[in-house]
């Protein structure tokens, strides 16, 4: 049976319904790959680690996880802090715009709070905001357990996913996010997030960064443009169909990221799990919310 190891953070994600309604979902980048990850490979144990609190909203959390499919066993509950939370609005013009409480979430302490587990997993993945929460000697632990599972066998996966405000200054986000990038396998990486982090102007450079480090497959999302796929020394570029009707783009690559690897899971080529990644991503852009509902995904992906 395949399996993978996701390392994040899961947040309430709250949106307007009207002006005084929220509602209240569950949403942050590796949680949103876990849940479409196994969506579409059901076979494959998806163990999902984070930290949440002893409350009843954690509570929920956990439950929408176990009702997602995933493993939970390795969530940890911390018994002073509690989950993040991200309120999503949107302007007139349609334009989203994010505020966050995640400053004290209980996340930010997953891997003090957390027994990793021995077991090996095929793949291991984490993001550049799974990095960004943690303070400087978890950060250390986290790529001391990738560089024991990578011993193992697992292949390490890695998107930079680059917040700004998350880090204390651009430099540090450059060193941290250079320093996971050359524990990984496969790369994300994306090309706004290279242009702030590291000034590079176009996607070859990008791509001779990131062959300088042996990365051995690096995975260049361009948005609705080909997917641009450097394995070794073979380049492969894979068509997108561009989505008519975009409603909500929140999760776009994360949803990418699961699709790709269920596919490369179940052993199709990356070019396959690229055409499966974009599709994944497309359904997702179609309806609002980082997570779409089930049935709608699961009827949107058979067409
Ligand atoms: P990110 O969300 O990480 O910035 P992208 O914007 O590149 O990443 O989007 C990730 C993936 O979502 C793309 O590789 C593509 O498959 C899909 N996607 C994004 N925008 C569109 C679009 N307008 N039409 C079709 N697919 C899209």
């Amino acid at each position: 049976m395949p399996s993978c190891l996701i390392i994040g953070e899961c947040m309430v994600e709250l949106s307007p319904l009207d002006a005084n309604t929220l509602n209240k979902r569950f949403a942050g980048d590796t949680f949103n790959t876990a849940v479409y990850l196994k969506r579409n490979l059901p076979d494959c144990v998806v163990t999902y680690v984070t930290a949440v609190g002893a409350d009843a909203l954690s509570q929920q959390m956990l439950d929408v996880m176990q009702l997602e499919g995933l493993d939970t066993r390795y969530v940890a509950k911390s018994q002073t802090h509690t989950v993040g939370m991200y309120l999503v609005t949107t302007d007139a013009s349609g334009e989203r715009s994010f505020a966050y409480w995640r400053n004290n979430s209980a996340a930010r302490n997953v891997m003090a709070l957390v027994t990793l587990p021995e077991t090996c997993f095929d793949v291991v993945y984490v993001s550049g905001i799974t990095v960004a929460i943690l303070d400087v000697p978890q950060r250390e632990q986290l790529l001391r357990a990738l560089a024991s599972y990578r011993e193992r066998g697992a292949t390490i996966v890695f998107d930079p996913n680059y917040r700004p405000l998350l880090w204390s200054s651009i430099q540090e986000a450059r060193d941290w996010t250079t320093r996971f990038y050359a524990a990984c396998d496969i790369a994300f990486p994306g090309g706004d997030d290279h242009a702030a982090l590291y000034l590079h102007k176009d996607e070859g450079a990008i791509v001779g960064f990131l062959q300088s480090m042996n990365i051995g497959e690096i995975v260049l999302k361009r948005g609705a443009d080909n997917v641009e796929i450097y394995r070794n020394n073979e380049h492969v570029s894979v068509a997108v169909t561009p989505v008519q009707t975009v409603v909500d783009t929140t999760s776009a690559g994360d949803a990418f990221i699961g699709g790709y690897l269920a596919a490369k899971l179940a052993g199709f080529t990356s070019a396959d799990a690229a055409a499966m990644g974009a599709e994944v991503a497309g359904v997702v852009i179609g309806a609002k919310g980082a997570i779409v509902p089930a049935d709608y995904y699961q009827s949107r992906l058979a067409n």
